[in-house]
């Protein structure tokens, strides 16, 4: 058996967040709407009905292409993709064929090499290119029916088309996780991938190390996430590896197959000797599209900062890969740790409270991102930190319960008597009696033993059920043992 290598190649469908769909006025939200409510004679396909291609969409594309580096054509047009199915009541889809709006970009990503997720290699894959089309309506199957909704049919599409650079399954795990985090970064799309608004294909192949010719290859359809992508990548390793071993080399022609999620399988769906012929042609309705080069440039000057920007930022600041993704895949919490980091100038201080601990509530408590508090009242707890009106533990606590209960800082710090005695005659007192109790520890440090501070000071936080300021405790009894 030869040293094989794996090729693979992602092609990944991602809906576009406009308010209306790629050819009409329909509203492009149908989440939790009627079936076949939030359609129009357009997207229905009735003849007779003309698309006009949405500004918003096209912007939103271009982009996305920005964002992934790919040069943008100038001259565009749309072409019709011909097939039959009934999710397609055209009986064509409008896509983009021979000028795709844009080509040759490269995006690097981060691919985890410890188990920990601490350490990781970059690398890249290369964009072939990224055009503009419509979706398809949605089948649900139930028995020996078929339930047709079109609200979906006409949402706007991009299809994003790598080079065949991903080399196992992690690779194309690993990228499609950060093509999801620049799409969603320069609001392209939301890429929700529990409403199937980001799907992938993979294309498959084996060849031995050392050549470069690509053998045919199996395309797998319709993932709908990073586990299923992994999984069927997995398994379709194993199947060609074997096959390959079989007949003593690659397979002879290209072929496709479905992932089978329940089954943990893929299942042969056509074996295709050539391209399919989809008969392509230039869509008559739709004026060319002219992207000038002041459009583009327009759009890049307006992009927020890349997601591996924003990780390097956090990674510059010592945080471990693993919470500086979880700060750049969750802008609402790292909006929040941006503002505590502000406040206290202590990167450390910020992921500890925000990351560590915030986090760790929510996830104890079954929580989501939608309860958090807000961005003041999170300050808020922090200025009663930083002044010393509360401990750090206290702080903690009091940070549970703004969780659970919405109330603010300040009303549980005094409904619960968290409040730290910071006050020098209250302080002074508390000392006086702590010298007394430890006199042995009193005498031990002015025999010039530092160390017999400790148990004082403990004595007292304890006397005090830790609402002493410790600060304040040791300044004090430095000066009184003097
Ligand atoms: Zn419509
Ligand atoms: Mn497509």
């Amino acid at each position: 058996m030869p040293d094989l290598e794996v090729i693979i190649g992602l092609e990944v469908h991602a809906q576009m967040n406009t308010k209306t769909k790629m050819f009409c006025n329909c509203d492009n939200d149908a989440f939790n709407k009627q079936p076949n409510t939030t359609v129009c004679p357009v997207c229905m396909g009735h003849p007779g009905t003309l698309p006009v291609a949405n500004e918003q969409a096209v912007e939103k594309a271009i982009a996305a292409s920005v964002a992934l580096g790919c040069t943008i054509s100038e001259h565009n047009h749309f072409d019709r993709k011909h097939y039959f199915y009934p999710d397609l009541p055209s009986g064509f889809q409008i896509s983009q064929y021979d000028f795709p709006l844009a080509q040759h970009g490269q995006v690097e990503y981060d691919l985890p090499t410890g188990s920990d997720g601490k350490t990781s290699t970059s690398k890249v894959c290369r964009i072939h290119r990224l055009h503009m089309e419509n979706d398809a309506g949605k089948l649900t199957h139930e028995g020996n029916k078929t339930l047709c909704d079109y609200n979906r049919a006409g949402t706007p599409l991009m299809e994003i088309v790598t080079e065949p650079d991903l080399r196992n399954s992690d690779e194309a795990v690993a990228f499609a996780e950060e093509l999801r985090r620049i799409v969603v970064a320069v609001n392209s799309s939301e890429a929700d991938m529990f409403k199937g608004m980001m799907r992938f294909d993979a294309s498959i192949s084996l060849r031995e190390k050392g050549t470069e010719k690509l053998n045919p290859r199996s395309e797998i359809k319709n993932l709908n996430s990073f586990k299923a992508l992994k999984n069927a990548l997995q398994y379709e390793e194993k199947r060609l590896r074997k096959l390959w071993e079989e007949t003593n080399g690659p397979m002879t022609g290209d072929i496709t197959v479905g992932w089978q999620d329940d089954e943990g399988k893929t299942r042969l769906l056509r074996s295709k000797e050539t391209a399919d012929d989809y008969r392509y042609f230039p869509e008559p309705d739709i004026p060319p599209l002219h992207v000038p080069a002041e459009k583009v440039e327009a759009v890049r000057a307006s992009l927020p900062p890349l997601p591996r920007a924003l990780k390097q930022k956090y990674v510059d600041l010592k945080l471990t890969a693993a919470e500086a993704n979880m700060l750049v895949d969750l802008p609402k919490l790292s909006a929040l740790y941006d503002a505590v980091h502000a406040k206290t100038g202590d990167a450390k201080k910020a992921s500890g409270l925000i990351l560590t601990q915030l986090m760790g509530f929510l996830n104890a408590h079954h929580k989501t991102l939608d309860d958090l508090p807000g961005e003041a009242d999170i300050l808020e707890l922090v200025d009663n930190m930083e002044n010393g009106i509360i401990s750090g533990s206290a702080g903690k606590q009091v940070l549970e319960e703004m969780l659970l209960t919405g109330k603010t800082a300040p009303e549980i710090i005094k409904e619960k008597g968290l409040m730290q005695v910071s006050d020098d005659g209250a302080i002074e007192e508390l000392v006086k009696r702590a010298m007394e109790a430890n006199a042995d520890s009193v005498a031990a440090y002015r025999g010039g033993k530092q160390a017999a501070l400790g148990a004082i000071v403990g004595w007292i936080m304890k006397e005090s059920k830790g609402s002493a300021n410790p600060k304040k405790v040791n300044e004090v009894l430095v000066k009184m043992l003097g």
